[in-house]
C-alpha cells in the first residue's frame, strides 16, 4: 500500500478501505506521509466525500493515534462541543454552571479555526491561566474541585490536531465527514462517557444551511453510538454573533456578566437548552423543565461563579480580574460604527464578523499568529433591532488605528437594514437524539 495509490483513487472518486484508511492516519501522524500529500488527499475527500463507513473508519483511527482517556474513575462524565462559531463564550459559562450542580466537568478545548474563535485562546486571556497542565493535573483538578478547562494536549488525537492545523490553511474546514471524524475523534479519545454537541448553523457556522447541520449531526450521533457515547445534538442559530461581545478577554468578560445573571437571550437559551441535556446524560435529573431551573439557581445563588473563580484559580488565573474585570487591559482604540440608515436590522454577514474580529488579531490568519487578547468588536445592534440614522451598531476595539478603521467600514457592511419590520431569529433549531 502506498499514499499515491490512496491519494489517486479518492481523487478518482472511490471508496478507500478500512487499511487504507489507517495507513493514511498512522503515517501523516508519524510524518512519514507529507503535510502535501496529506493536503492533496484532504481536498480529494473535500471534493468527493466520504461515506458514512469511511468517516467512521477516519474518526477511530484518529482517536487512536494517540492517547486514550479513561475518566471512569471521576463517575458520568458529559463533555460539550461546538461546531465552531462567532462570540461563543458558550462553554466557560456552562461547565462551570454543570461543575457547581456536582456533576463532574472535564473539558478539553480548541483554539479558534478558521473565522471562529476557541475557547483555549479566550481562557489565555486571563492572566496566568494555564490551559498546558497535564492529565494528571487535569484529573486531579476534576476529582478536587469539580472542574478543569485545558488545551487537547499534544498527545490526544495528534492525527487531528494535524489536519485540523492542515485543513484551515487549504480552505477545507466545511465539509460533514471531516468535520464529524475531527470533533468526534478528540472526544472518543478525551474519554467522556456522554456527549452533547452544539451543532451550529448559519452565516457563522461552517454549516450554511439546516439540513447540512442535520446530516453533519446524525454522522456525528451515529459514531457516538457506535463508540458506545450517548450523544445528542442542539442544532443553535449562528446567522449573529452569540451574545454581545467577539474577541478574547471582551468575551470572558461577557462571560462573567453572565454567570451574575445577565446574559442576552441567545446566550440563556442556548446555556439552558445544552445545559438541561448535560444533566439529563449526567444521570442527574430526567425533566429538562427542572433542569432548567437548576441551572438559573445556581446562576442566581452564585454557586456558578464561585465554581468559575475556583477554576480560575485552581489552574493559575489571576481571579482579580474575574472579581473587577475593569482590570482586563482595553485595546488602543474604540471606535463606534453606526447607521447611516433607517429601519431594522435584517441580517449580519457573521462569517465577515469573525474575519473582521482575525483581522484585528483576535483570531490567527496564519497558524503561528499570535492571539492579541484585547481587540475584538461589540456588538450593539443584532437581528429584528430597530435602527436610527446614527445610532451604534457596534464598537471595534482595535490597537492598530489604521486597521480600526477598516474594520469599522468592513462592520458597518456587514449589517442589511430593511425598511420593512422583522422578526427576531429563533436561537434554538432543532433538538437531534
Ligand atoms: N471543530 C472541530 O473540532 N473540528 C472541526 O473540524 C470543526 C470544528
Amino acid at each position: 500500500m502506498n499514499i499515491l495509490e490512496i491519494i489517486a483513487k479518492k481523487r478518482d472518486k472511490q471508496e478507500l478501505t478500512t487499511e487504507e484508511i489507517n495507513f493514511f492516519v498512522e503515517n501523516y501522524t508519524n510524518g512519514n506521509v507529507t503535510d502535501y500529500q496529506a493536503a492533496a488527499l484532504v481536498m480529494a475527500i473535500y471534493i468527493n466525500g466520504m461515506n458514512y463507513r469511511e468517516t467512521t473508519d477516519l474518526t477511530i483511527a484518529m482517536s487512536k493515534s494517540g492517547e486514550v482517556l479513561d475518566l471512569s474513575e471521576l463517575g458520568t462524565v458529559v463533555d460539550k462541543h461546538s461546531t465552531g462559531g462567532i462570540g461563543d463564550k458558550i462553554t466557560l459559562i456552562l461547565m462551570p454552571i454543570i461543575a457547581s450542580m456536582g456533576i463532574p466537568s472535564a473539558k478539553m478545548s480548541g483554539r479558534g479555526l478558521g473565522f471562529t474563535g476557541g475557547t483555549i485562546d479566550k481562557l489565555e486571556s486571563i492572566p496566568g491561566y494555564n490551559t498546558s497542565i497535564s492529565i494528571q493535573e487535569f484529573i486531579n483538578n476534576v476529582k478536587s474541585i469539580g472542574i478543569s478547562l485545558m488545551g487537547q494536549t499534544l498527545n490526544l488525537a495528534p492525527a487531528d490536531k494535524k489536519l485540523y492545523a492542515l485543513r484551515d490553511t487549504i480552505s477545507c474546514v466545511d465539509n460533514i465527514p471531516l468535520i464529524a471524524s475531527s470533533i468526534m475523534s478528540k472526544k472518543i479519545a478525551a474519554g467522556a462517557e456522554k456527549i452533547v454537541l452544539e451543532v451550529t448553523v448559519g452565516s457563522g457556522a461552517f454549516m450554511k444551511t439546516k439540513e447540512n447541520a442535520e446530516v453533519l449531526a446524525q454522522t456525528m450521533i451515529k459514531i457516538g453510538n457506535l463508540a458506545g457515547k450517548e450523544t445528542v445534538c442542539v442544532l443553535t442559530n449562528m446567522d449573529q454573533p452569540i451574545g454581545y461581545s467577539v474577541g478574547n478577554s471582551l468575551e470572558v468578560k461577557e462571560a462573567i456578566e453572565a454567570l451574575k445573571g445577565n446574559m442576552q437571550e441567545d446566550v440563556k437559551a442556548i446555556i439552558l437548552e445544552l445545559g438541561s441535556y448535560m444533566i439529563k446524560l449526567a444521570g442527574k435529573g430526567d425533566n429538562l423543565e427542572e433542569n432548567r431551573k437548576r441551572i438559573i439557581e445556581n446562576i442566581e445563588n452564585g454557586k456558578a461563579m464561585q465554581k468559575f473563580k475556583e477554576l480560575v484559580q485552581k489552574q493559575c488565573g489571576d481571579v482579580l480580574y474575574i472579581e473587577n474585570p475593569e482590570k482586563f487591559e482595553k485595546a488602543n482604540y474604540i471606535i463606534p460604527v453606526t447607521s447611516e440608515v433607517e429601519g431594522y436590522v435584517k441580517s449580519m454577514d457573521n462569517e465577515n464578523i469573525g474575519h473582521i474580529s482575525c483581522m484585528l488579531g483576535a483570531g490567527r490568519i496564519h497558524k503561528e499568529d499570535k492571539i492579541n487578547n484585547r481587540v475584538g468588536i461589540i456588538i450593539e445592534k443584532k437581528i429584528g433591532d430597530k435602527v436610527q440614522v446614527g445610532d451604534i451598531l457596534g464598537y471595534i476595539h482595535a490597537d492598530d488605528q489604521e486597521l480600526g478603521n477598516n474594520a469599522k467600514v468592513k462592520l458597518q457592511k456587514s449589517y442589511e437594514i430593511t425598511t420593512e419590520y422583522v422578526e427576531r431569529p429563533e436561537h434554538i433549531l432543532g433538538v437531534i437524539d
